[in-house]
Parts: C-alpha cells; structure tokens; sequence
C-alpha cells in the first residue's frame, strides 16, 4: 500500500490514510464513486476497477484506511458488522469448531448458533477471559477462537496476548471483534490476533447515520480467502455508506478522548448512587479486569453496564424516563443510548445463557456520548428517581 501516511501517529492516519487527493480533480475529500462498472481499454485492460462489487475506489479508500488505522495490512469492508463477521466463519468448513466468548453481541451468537450451526460448524461459548478454559474447549478440530473484549455487555476483558498465543500453540486463528474498544483504545494486530472485525456502524461511523463492517488483518493468505468470499458472497457496503464511515473515521481519536473521559465520570457517578446495586465498567479500579484493561487498552472506552437495586422492573422505568440518553439499540454515536440488553440487544440469547454470562434481567447499558457530563449525569439521577415512582410509565 503505497501510502504517506503508513507511518503517521493514529489521529493523523485517521484524518488522512488511504485518502489521496482525488487525481482528477484535486478534491480533498474522496468522492462517493456511484457507478457499477468501469470502462475498459481493451478486455481487461483497466485501472484496477472492473465491476464495483469485486473492487470500488471509495471502498477502496476506507479500506485503506481501516487497516492504517488498525496496523494490519489490508482491510475489506462489509454491508455490516454482521456481514463482516459471516465472511470470517465462512472461511471454515462443515465439521470445524469455533470456541467463542459467552458474553457476545447477541446477533453474533444467533448468527453462529441459528445459521452456521445447519451448515455444520460447531460453536462452544467460554469466558475466554479464562485462558485456561478457552485451552479446555480447544480440540484438535478448533479453527478459530473468537473474541470480543471488552465484552458486551458485561465489559469483561480478556487477554488478546495470552489468547494469541493459545490460538497459535493450537493452531487455530484468533479473530477480536474490536467494535467496543475502535483501534483508538486498542489494536489486536499488534497483539498478536490474526483478524480484527468491526462493525463501523457504531465508533467507527460514530453519528449513528450508517451500517457497516470491515475486516482487517496482516496475512496474505487470508487476505486471499476474505478477498475471494467478499466478492463472492457478494456483502458489500454502498458507496455513500463507506464515505459516512470514512468521515467518522476523521474525528476517531477525539471522539474517543471525550467518550472515554464522560464514561469514566458517569461510572463513577452510578458507584456513588445509593440506589444502584453494581457497575461494570474496565476503568474503574474496583472491575475484576482493571489491570488487564489498564495495560491492553489506551483508555477503558465508553460503554457502562449497571443494575440498579431492585431489578427487571425497576431496570424498565429507569430506561423509559431518560431524557438526554435515548432508549435505542446500538452504540458508539455521538449522542448517548440507554438499553436494556434482556429485553432489547440480548434478547436472541436464551434466558440460561444470559444468566450464565452475568446478564441479569436488570442490568442496563449505557452508551456514553460525548454531551456535557453534567447533563448526563443528571438526566441519570432523575431517571433512577422516577424509576422509584411506581406509576411511571413503562
Ligand atoms: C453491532 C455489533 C455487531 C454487528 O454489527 P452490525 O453492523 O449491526 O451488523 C457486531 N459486534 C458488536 C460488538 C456490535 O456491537
């Protein structure tokens, strides 16, 4: 990738890698290339674009600036996390093992579980923040050990390093779902994981304005196999979508700097509240992965779990009385979400699970924005309160 800006620092490769000036016209932005084809000088004589689902100059761009961004060495993008996350299982064949974490995105487990299952794959959930359990599951059979860290939506951490080299004694490949975390807080490439998966809908797109997903990754070979099942499969992202994601891109490092900081205050803020039971958030000192988030991750991030003392229905009226936080799926947007994952992100895992993994019928999740901290915090106070009132809406 012959670009100036491999060896920038992160928030200047965020502003510029993959990002040349546009050649035919000098424009400073990459433009939304809306166009299927590419005409040809002769058969297959081109300039590297014959048909826009095998290779597209905006999707080019993004995943160019993905990789930069990631320290891999190529990076293919996707319709959605989702999508970007079938292209990896899909490298495996019937008969092939996955150990995956317990406390996952609950569309990944329905995809592993109510799709991937009929083709023959087979899925075992562990805490991989375990080693020695995530070891345990490992047969001879295993391919692909996947995590994501930190968790959702329990904000549990687990070791890349020691996971990579478990994978790697085993033989199989590590893929880390780094939709939590962005590139910004941690980068798994350099720890050792094989495949880095997002969804750019959330951090990476950051204004909740569009769906994606991207792989990023070092080896060729792999590079190869994803390249082949991107084109064939056929999964990819619209134009207009990539440029969104590159713009989100741009403002990565700052948004973080601010998500990160309002988190922390907001987590504090809950462990103060006499009314909230527990909190689970990696930068608090009193999270059972404090240490490990502190030397794996530049910041600890801007998700929050909590459960409030008196559970499933208080938990309810509490997510339906915010004012600043909106009650919505998702995450990773300028602007702040409250949710209830039993009922709302988690709601495809079955109950036992859940319960297993931690996830409680009234735990909420917070995605901390990046508003005024006092407006937040504030609109947590009187949400607890009203949840206290038992005629408050449901
Ligand atoms: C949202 C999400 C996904 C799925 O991504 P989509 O873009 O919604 O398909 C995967 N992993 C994590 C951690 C997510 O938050």
């Amino acid at each position: 990738m012959p670009d100036t800006f491999e060896k920038a620092r992160f928030a200047t490769k965020a502003v510029h890698a993959g990002q040349p000036p546009d050649p035919t016209t000098g424009a400073i932005m990459t433009p939304v290339y809306l166009t299927s084809t590419y005409v040809q000088e002769a058969p297959d004589v081109h300039k590297g674009f014959d048909y826009a689902r095998s290779n597209h100059p905006t999707r080019l761009a993004l995943e160019r600036n993905l990789a930069a961004l990631e320290e891999g060495s190529w990076g293919l993008c996707f319709g959605s996390g989702s999508a970007a996350t079938h292209a990896v299982v899909t490298m495996l064949s019937a008969g092939d093992h996955v150990v995956a974490c317990n406390d996952l995105y609950g569309g990944t487990y329905r995809l592993f579980t109510k799709v991937m299952e009929r083709f023959g794959l087979k899925f075992t959930f562990v805490s991989t923040y375990d080693v020695a359990a995530v070891e345990k599951a490992m047969t001879p059979q295993t391919k692909l050990l996947w995590v994501e860290t930190p968790s959702n939506p329990m904000l549990l951490v687990s070791d890349i390093k020691e996971l990579a080299r478990v994978a790697k004694a085993k033989g199989a490949l590590l893929a880390v779902d780094n939709t939590f975390a962005t590139p910004f807080l941690q980068q798994p490439l350099t720890l050792g994981a094989d495949l880095v998966v997002h969804s750019t809908t959330k951090y990476l797109g950051g204004h909740s304005d569009v769906v994606g997903g991207a792989v990023v990754g070092r080896d060729k070979a792999l590079f190869d196999k994803l390249k082949f099942i991107q084109n064939a499969v056929g999964a990819v992202p619209g134009p207009l979508d990539c440029f969104l994601v590159l713009r989100g891109t741009k403002t990565l490092a700052i948004r973080m700097e601010k998500h990160c900081a309002n988190a922390l205050k907001v987590a504090r803020h809950l462990v103060e509240h006499p009314e909230v039971a527990l909190v689970h958030y990696p930068g608090l000192p009193i999270h059972k992965h404090h240490n490990l988030a502190r030397a794996q991750m530049r910041l600890a991030g801007g998700m929050i779990s909590f459960e409030l003392k008196g559970g499933l229905e208080r938990a309810r009226r509490m997510a339906s009385s915010t004012k600043v936080f909106s009650l919505a799926e998702s995450l990773g947007g300028v602007e702040s979400l409250i949710g209830h994952p039993a009922t709302m992100t988690h709601a495809s895992i079955p109950r036992e699970e859940r319960m297993k993994a931690g996830l409680t019928d009234g735990l909420l999740r917070l995605s901390v924005g990046i508003e005024d901290v006092e407006d937040l915090t504030a609109d947590l106070d009187q949400a607890i309160l009203r949840s206290l009132e038992p005629q408050a809406a449901v």
